[in-house]
């Protein structure tokens, strides 16, 4: 899948949407989603231009993942959501319903979540 800088992300990256940051460093975007599925649900996206976790985690430099990963943590951290717990998830794909092609992880908390998955 190639990129669609039209995608309403990089619109949001680009300044031409708003967003209600929540998070912000050389690499990363976080905000909260407009259609909140819990108390706290925080959208953490990636600067650079990668459709999904799967065109990230190839293409990425170590230093963009590195802080990825690290400013996912922080948000839960800063959020206070470490001890009670929280959610990371992100899409990828037709069959996981991805929505939005640029590559976000849900970060989901404030309550107790249930289990990830119903039966299939
Ligand atoms: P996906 O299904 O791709 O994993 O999730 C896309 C998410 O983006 C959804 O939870 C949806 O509510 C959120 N979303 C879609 N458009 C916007 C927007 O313009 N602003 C924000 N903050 N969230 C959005």
């Amino acid at each position: 899948m190639s990129y669609d800088p039209n995608n309403i992300f990089a619109k949001i990256l680009r300044g031409e949407i708003p967003c209600d940051k929540v998070y912000e460093d050389d690499h990363v975007l976080a905000f909260n989603d407009i259609e909140p599925q819990a108390p706290n649900h925080v959208l953490v996206i990636p600067k650079g231009a990668y459709c999904s976790f799967d065109d990230f985690s190839a293409k990425a430099s170590a230093e963009e993942i590195a802080s990825y990963i690290r400013a996912i943590g922080k948000i839960g951290r800063d959020l206070g959501l470490s001890s009670c717990g929280y959610r990371i998830l992100s899409n990828i794909g037709q069959d996981a319903n991805q929505e939005v092609p640029h590559l976000h992880v849900h970060l989901v908390g404030g309550k107790r979540l249930g289990r990830m998955l119903s039966s299939a």
